[in-house]
């Protein structure tokens, strides 16, 4: 049979779990890296799958998301984690590696892989033709020449820089005695969640908002002005309409009050009366069981967030599936550009996987790397593949990020909010959450399992 090359752009973390999967498949990889040509802001060494801030693979408590994440793809034979776990430091319950150790075992891997050749070069075009399916996987921080390449195919507008990302908190702990439902001015339906304010709390509120300890500004977050200078550790610009909530809140006392918490036309039912501010929680629209609070794109420290966000009333005891985050991370509009099998729309050929995909997180790009592997292998052997099942941990990521709501779209990490929810029936029934998470994860691992063995899956 003729098979078509496969040609892999990036070798962090997508790019070698990607390669070693279709080479494993018996497809020939290009496998192409530009360090240490050209380097990133954050990269330090021209390794494999260096990892550029901590050297956590998160939790290995069983029935956690991550954990479920990674058995999943151990099931599927993920060369990284395998990497992964012959370089593991005692970390508790988190999966931790010697960064070292971990490049040096991806790096012989691929050594040891015939089907891959491996070439130091910029990609700088994408080419879009019948006899070559292309996996971009060249990350947050892609090199400007083909972030503009990529723009190019897609589209204007198509690709953001920066993340801006809101908190989300776990709706069972939100305190439902103090917040409630309501639409502004009545109008729609009330989908929305208030978190009423006095003006005691508001000023206790913003003081603290104010005085809170912020991410030190990395020179990586500054914007791509001149992409071949040296990047400079220049004070952080924001677009206007993603400001720092702390940002905003020091712009006067009443600012936030007049913007992100304002409180006119959310009459609360207790009181009869509109409050003197108001924080608005949004459901995720594919995300059960978790609310964003609506705005709330900051840049504080995570301990200082959750300080300072329990003193929101309603949220005293909340407990947060994601903090607020703005740093510079190139990804595409996944849930319009992409299908679920990580192929572009409007060029099947090239898939995208990795942060750039819009997942985040290190082991959330090697498991989308795992699925482009997997997906790239039958491409070459003309074969459509199925995705990955919505029921399990990385059809759900994949699931979310081409299908979530397309004007609010931000990276997603795997959390169980992600995955369907149990059935009414058996929510009533199950009241403990960790027995309910203990359900979706034997019915994940049955779906992946049976994914595995009957999807249109290219054989070695
Ligand atoms: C500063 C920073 C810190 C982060 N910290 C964490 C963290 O602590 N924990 C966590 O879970 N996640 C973290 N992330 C998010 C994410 O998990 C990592 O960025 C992760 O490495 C993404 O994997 P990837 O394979 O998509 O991209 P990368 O690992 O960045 O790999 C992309 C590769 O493509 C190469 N490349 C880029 N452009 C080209 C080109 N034109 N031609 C050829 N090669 C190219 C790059 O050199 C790089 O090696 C961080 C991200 C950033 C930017």
């Amino acid at each position: 049979m003729n098979m078509k090359k496969i040609h892999i752009i990036g070798a962090g973390l997508a790019g070698p779990e990607a390669a070693l999967q279709a080479a494993s498949l018996g497809c020939q990889v290009v496998l192409s890296e530009m360090r240490p040509l050209r380097s990133t802001e954050a990269h330090q060494t021209a390794d494999f799958a260096e990892l550029v801030c901590s050297n956590s693979l998160k939790s290995e408590s069983e029935n956690t998301a991550p954990w479920l994440l990674k058995k999943e793809m151990r099931r599927a034979g993920s060369f990284l984690l395998q990497a992964a776990d012959s370089s593991a430091v005692p970390a508790g319950h988190a999966l931790a590696v010697d960064r070292i150790e971990f490049s040096r075992r991806v790096a012989d891997l691929i050594a040891a892989q015939p089907r891959i050749e491996v070439r130091r070069e910029e990609v700088t075009s994408l080419t879009s033709n019948d006899d070559l399916i292309t996996v971009l996987a060249s990350g947050p921080l892609t090199s400007s020449p083909l972030a503009q390449e990529l723009e190019r195919l897609t589209g204007a507008g198509q690709l953001a820089f920066y993340d801006s990302i809101s908190p989300i908190v776990d709706a069972s702990t939100i305190d439902m005695d103090k917040v409630y439902f309501a639409a502004r001015w009545d109008k729609g339906s009330a989908d929305y969640l208030n978190c009423p304010f006095t003006k005691e709390e508001y000023d206790a509120f913003l003081d603290a908002l104010t005085s809170a300890e912020t991410v030190q500004a990395h020179s990586w977050d500054t914007p791509p002005s001149d992409p071949s200078a040296a990047p400079s550790p220049a004070p952080l610009a924001y677009f206007e309409g993603c400001l720092p909530i702390e940002e905003t809140a020091r712009r006067g006392r009443d600012t936030l009050r007049f913007g992100p918490m304002k409180p006119a036309g959310l009459t609360n039912p207790r009181t009869g009366r509109w409050p003197y501010a108001a924080v608005q929680l949004r459901k995720e629209n594919l995300r059960a069981d978790s609310y964003n609070l609506v705005g709330f794109q900051n840049h504080l420290r995570f301990g200082e967030q959750a300080r300072v966000l329990r003193m929101i009333p309603g949220l005293e005891h909340a407990s947060f599936l994601r903090y607020g985050q703005i740093h510079r991370n190139t990804y595409i509009h996944a849930p319009s550009l992409l299908r679920q099998t990580l192929q572009l729309r409007s060029h099947p050929g090239i898939l995208i996987a990795g942060q750039l995909s819009g997942v985040e997180g290190y082991t959330e790009s090697i498991a989308s790397g795992l699925l482009a592997g997997r997906y790239a292998a039958a491409l070459a052997r003309g074969i459509q593949p199925e995705p990955a099942p919505r029921l399990t941990a990385n059809g759900s990521l994949t699931y979310y990020i081409t299908h979530a709501d397309a004007k609010r779209f931000q990276p997603a990490n795997i959390t169980f909010d992600l995955l369907p929810p149990l059935e009414d029936d058996l929510r009533r029934k199950v009241r403990d959450k960790k027995e309910r998470h203990r359900i979706q994860c034997e019915r994940a691992l049955a779906a992946w399992d049976q994914w595995l063995t009957n999807a249109a899956q290219p054989t070695p």
